[in-house]
């Protein structure tokens, strides 16, 4: 395949699917043209399989995308995916098709940022406001097959200063600072952060285990499920798991200011499931922790670890 006549470099930051739809709009393709040509195009959703084809087309290095396009795989019965250089439990932790923006950022540097698409990572955090996830003039949510990076398919400007940007309390900036310092720093060498002031806990875990624990103590599944029925919608929207976060920290924080917080209907079963399917060795063990610190029940402490291979116990990452 010939690549495209207009070449633009990818920034540090970007995603692969904004960094698509930048390059594609400036040549004037549009982006579902560029999906036909994927293997995964019935799919609708570009993954790391289709690196090597967005490399041709557009002579970025194929390890650019294949960082930043989902890798999912199935290790030891548990669905699992590989993206950012991490591991994430189930593909259901990306945006995929419900994509979301921080406005300020769009108008700013014209570029998608790669941690937008972590249903995980809800406001932006240099901006400190809930990002956007639907269309002001259309109502509808932001699609990865737009016309381009700041058009709508209805044709309005998604980044608009119409509709109000919500500011973010503190222990949320706290855990999108951390996370996106997660995605895009080099970790080797441990920094003390906001977030691990506010919930100790978070320290050592990879970041899907992170989101976890927050997720176990905002009560995990039910908790998920619920919002998403009583917001009527089939997917989560960001305001909806920015106030998912933000209880889960806050009954993270608790055992810190001496109160005891009842535990959520979810929390038992999503910690016992995190204790034996968490993605790294100390993942596991943080959740395995707070099971017993919780005092739960035998049912829930006998959830036996998954350590498919000892050799797991000393890797801390990929
Ligand atoms: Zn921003
Ligand atoms: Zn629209």
């Amino acid at each position: 395949m010939s690549p495209l006549p207009i070449s633009a470099p990818p920034r540090q930051p970007e995603s692969a699917s904004g960094y698509m739809l930048r390059v594609l709009s400036l040549n004037g393709a549009h982006v579902k043209e560029a999906m036909a040509y994927c293997r995964t195009a019935r799919s609708m959703r570009p993954l790391a399989s289709d690196a090597e084809l967005f490399a041709e087309l557009t002579g970025v290095p194929v390890a650019w995308f294949h960082n930043r396009l989902p890798a999912p795989h199935t290790r030891d019965r548990w669905r699992e995916v590989d993206l950012f250089g991490r591991r994430w439990r189930s593909a259901w932790l990306l945006r995929d098709l419900h994509q979301q923006v921080c406005p300020v950022c769009l108008r700013e540097q014209g570029i998608a940022r790669l941690e937008w698409d972590l249903m995980a990572y809800p406001a932006c955090h240099i901006h400190k406001v809930l990002l956007q996830d639907m269309c002001w003039s259309c109502g509808r949510a932001i699609s990865p097959r737009r016309p381009s990076l700041e058009v709508c398919n209805c044709g309005g400007f998604i980044a608009a200063a119409t509709g109000e940007t919500a500011a973010i309390d503190p222990a949320l900036q706290a855990w999108v600072a951390w996370l996106s310092m997660q995605l895009l720093t080099d970790c080797s060498a441990p920094q003390p952060t906001d977030l691990e002031r506010i919930a100790p806990q978070v320290r050592g875990l990879s970041p899907d285990g992170a989101f976890r624990l927050i997720y176990s103590f905002a009560g995990g599944g039910k908790a998920f499920c619920g919002e998403q029925m009583l917001g009527g919608k089939t997917w989560l929207s960001s305001a909806q798991m920015a106030g998912l976060l933000r209880d889960g920290l806050a009954a993270l924080q608790a055992p810190a200011r001496g109160v005891l917080l009842p535990t959520k209907a979810g929390t038992p079963s999503a910690l016992a499931e995190q204790a034996e399917a968490g993605v790294t060795a100390w993942d596991r063990a943080v959740a395995a922790r707070e099971v017993r610190r919780l005092k739960l029940g035998r049912r829930w402490r006998n959830a036996v670890p998954r350590c498919p291979q000892q050799q797991e116990l000393f890797e801390d990452s990929l």
